[in-house]
């Protein structure tokens, strides 16, 4: 399957100067939706049952939960700050300009549990690593961190302590 020819590339977007790759035509065709979630669970080391999926907001969620579904493992959302409605911990990180602030539930991930984190695409690797300080603050031990895409000019997987799997690479 071509996934590349549902990227849809959309020049200045959120601002001058950013090509920002977009996936709703990807979503919206549901082989290719279908295909996504069936691969990124294979890409998933076998010999570690998951116990959780981590999905970052907001189009890591779409994927993570099908994911989870293949695995057998629960889906936990990570989410931007204010959003999440029982206690939890939280981890601010650096943007290009200013800082975004990460949440999760103080009682998503046990200590121990195995933890699969799943977000649409990884840049600068800022706002998977906070997620995987969230886990790691829990005490879940991350297996695997996957994308739909890798911006591979940015870097983003330097600032992953983890495996990192994704199906495209730009
Ligand atoms: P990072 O923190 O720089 O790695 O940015 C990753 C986050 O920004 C993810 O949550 C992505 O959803 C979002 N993101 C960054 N660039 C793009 C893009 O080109 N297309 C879609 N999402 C993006």
């Amino acid at each position: 399957m071509n996934l590349e020819e549902l990227i849809r590339d959309v020049p200045d977007f959120p601002k001058a100067g950013i090509v920002f790759k977009d996936i709703t035509p990807l979503l919206a065709n549901s082989e290719a939706l279908v295909y996504c979630a069936d691969r990124l669970a294979q890409l998933c080391p076998i010999d570690v049952k998951i116990d959780k999926v981590i999905g970052i907001e907001a189009r890591g969620f779409i994927l993570g939960g099908m994911i989870a579904q293949r695995l057998g493992a629960g889906f936990i959302p990570v989410r931007k700050k204010g959003k999440l409605p029982s206690a939890v911990i939280s981890k601010s990180y650096g943007l290009e300009y200013g800082e975004d602030v990460l949440e999760i539930h103080k009682d998503a991930i046990k200590p121990g549990d195995t933890v699969l984190i799943h977000d649409d695409v990884l840049a600068t690797g800022g706002t998977a690593n906070a997620a995987c300080e969230l886990v790691e603050k829990l005490g879940g031990n991350i297996v695997q961190c996957n994308f739909i895409m890798e911006l591979g000019f940015l870097n983003g997987k330097k600032k992953l302590n983890y495996k990192v799997a994704s199906l495209l690479g730009y």
